[in-house]
């Protein structure tokens, strides 16, 4: 089905239950109202001229507009490009410009920036831009007011001039390990991986999903909008930008059911000092993803937060994005050393990266998935998506990982990462999770830098639990000492307040090598 199809079925289905709630302004709408408030947006799109497969922009932290215009561009068949809300000038230019978007909706302005002049800055360079409409702006109401004199009936005959094999996205990949991609997505392939996600954690009407995670990206909008509404769930808005508190302020006020987030989010959210005061008690599940998870936290988030039936899932945004995730009933062990199995209709198989061979279960190698899932392609980019998407449609993840006997995804770190010193592979994850354990370290990250000698060395980036008391290096490798073979011991370390952080919550490993590649 298409996007805007499934839809009107949750609309016809539920009519009256919640479909959209955002905390910090109070607005609300039921599925009849959000049907509608749909409709009248698409409406205005096409009185602005938007055709079937025009891109549209949007450029905005999450409030309850970014979530009309994801349903009304895919409703009237436009392909909405999602614009990371960290973006400044140049990188804003550079996918306008690439993507060719005739009409960009943005916020007024995010921290320090005025979204406004940036856009001034950067539209003589956007030849095919014609407009730009401001959430909470006068041109918003412009946009719905115009729609106004659009007959009703032109929807339909939109609608039926749409394949669900259409493009309905460009959605942008986190950037982790250097610049996003933006990879092309269809009805099929996003709101299958949504319907599929949602199904895994048991949605049905009666949930209610706090969403602190970026719209921009695939998990606040593939696996949080769509896999809310193909369910009849309710979509909970609790701040623009992640906030700790007013993410479990939103859980206990709209007595959600789930709640979603990368690991560093339920760290946050846990170590607030009055964090015990919250009422959770109706979280049921939630999602984590898009890094690995420290056995602690998983433990944690299970025991206080209430999360019992807590999914892992692990998925790329060039397949839609989710391909593994873990079951309702799994134990803590499948969810902390695994990411689950594979999903219904997708395909994984692992192979020697150097030979393209399949591996057998057991053994470690480059993770591949194939399926209805996978992409169309990166937007105007054949060569990048020939190096991704093999002939025979099997994605290249890039990420190592090891199927166990049982069916069972580990997943062993990125190919990027993989520190090889002296000849010898050293895999970051396994020495964080190691530290992590260490009473002195609140965070830690482990990159290789180049070394003389052995090609590359292991450096520890910690972040202290206390800052006036950070561990020395000695102490490091004391505690590493007999625990960890002698080339995985880190042999430089650096104690930071934070580290270089995408705005789905990753860690940049890339900045960390970069900034630290010279040895003092
Ligand atoms: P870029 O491709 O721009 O460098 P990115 O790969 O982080 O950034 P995303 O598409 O957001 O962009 O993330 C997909 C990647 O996230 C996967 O390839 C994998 O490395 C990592 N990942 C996702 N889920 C998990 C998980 N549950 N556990 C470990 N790693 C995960
Ligand atoms: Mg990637």
């Amino acid at each position: 089905d298409t996007i805007g199809a499934d839809l009107d079925r949750a609309v016809a289905a539920h009519p009256e239950r919640d479909a959209l709630v955002d905390v910090a302004s109070g607005r609300r709408w039921t599925y009849a109202q959000f049907g509608a408030a749909v409709d009248e947006v698409a409406l205005g799109l096409l009185a602005k001229g938007v055709r079937k497969g025009d891109r549209v922009g949007i450029w905005a932290i999450n409030c309850p507009e970014w979530v009309l215009i994801q349903y009304a561009t895919a409703r009237i068949g436009a392909i909405m490009v999602n614009i990371n809300p960290a973006y400044r000038a140049h990188e804003l230019e550079y996918v306008l410009e690439r993507s060719g978007a005739s009409l960009l909706v943005a916020s007024l302005s995010h921290r320090t920036s005025d979204y406004r002049a940036l856009v001034d800055q950067v539209r003589g360079n956007c030849p095919e831009l014609r407009e730009t409409v401001y959430i909470g702006d006068p041109s918003w109401e412009e946009l719905i007011a115009g729609g106004t004199v659009v007959p009703y009936a032109r929807l339909a005959a939109v609608a039926a001039e749409l394949s669900c094999d259409d493009p309905v996205n460009i959605q942008y990949t986190s950037g982790t390990t250097g610049f996003p991609k933006g990879a092309t997505l269809s009805h099929h392939n996003i709101l299958n991986n949504g319907y599929w996600v949602g199904r895994t954690v048991g949605y049905t009407e009666q949930d209610r999903v706090c969403l602190p995670v970026p719209f921009y990206h695939c998990f606040g909008m593939v696996m949080g909008n769509l896999g809310a509404t193909a369910h009849g769930a309710c979509i909970v808005i609790p701040a623009p930008s992640f906030d700790p508190r007013a993410t479990l302020e939103a859980v206990q006020r709209e007595r959600c059911t789930s709640l979603y987030g990368v690991p560093t989010m339920f760290i946050a959210e846990l170590n607030l000092p009055d964090f015990a005061e919250f009422d959770l008690s109706s979280l049921r599940t939630g999602i984590m993803a898009g890094s690995p998870c420290p056995v602690e936290v998983m433990k944690r988030v299970v025991a206080e937060m209430h999360m019992e039936e807590v999914s892992i899932c692990y998925g790329m945004t060039e397949t839609s994005p989710v391909s593994l995730q873990t079951r309702r009933d799994d134990d803590l062990e499948h969810r902390t050393a695994t990411v689950g199995r594979v999903l219904p209709h997708i395909e994984v198989k692992i192979i020697d990266p150097a030979t393209g061979v399949t591996l057998p279960r057991g053994s470690a190698g480059e993770l591949c998935t194939r399926g209805y899932s996978v992409m169309l392609g990166y937007w105007n980019e054949p060569d990048k998506t020939a190096e991704a998407v093999d002939p025979g449609r099997w994605m290249h993840t890039g990420d190592l990982a090891m199927m166990r006997e049982d069916g069972y995804v580990e997943i062993v770190g990125r190919i990027k990462d993989v520190i090889i010193r002296g000849g010898e592979n050293v895999y970051p994850r396994e020495i964080e999770e190691f530290l992590y354990a260490h009473p002195k370290i609140a965070d830690v990250q482990v990159v290789g830098i180049p070394h003389e000698r052995y090609g590359e060395e292991v450096l520890a980036c910690v972040i202290p639990r206390d800052p006036a008391d950070p561990p020395t290096l000695e102490e490091l490798r004391a505690f590493c000492e007999e625990q960890l073979a002698h080339y995985k011991i880190p042999s430089s370390l650096r104690i930071l307040g934070s580290f270089p952080m995408t705005v789905s919550g990753k860690v940049r490993k890339v900045e960390l090598r970069e900034t630290y590649a010279e040895q003092p």
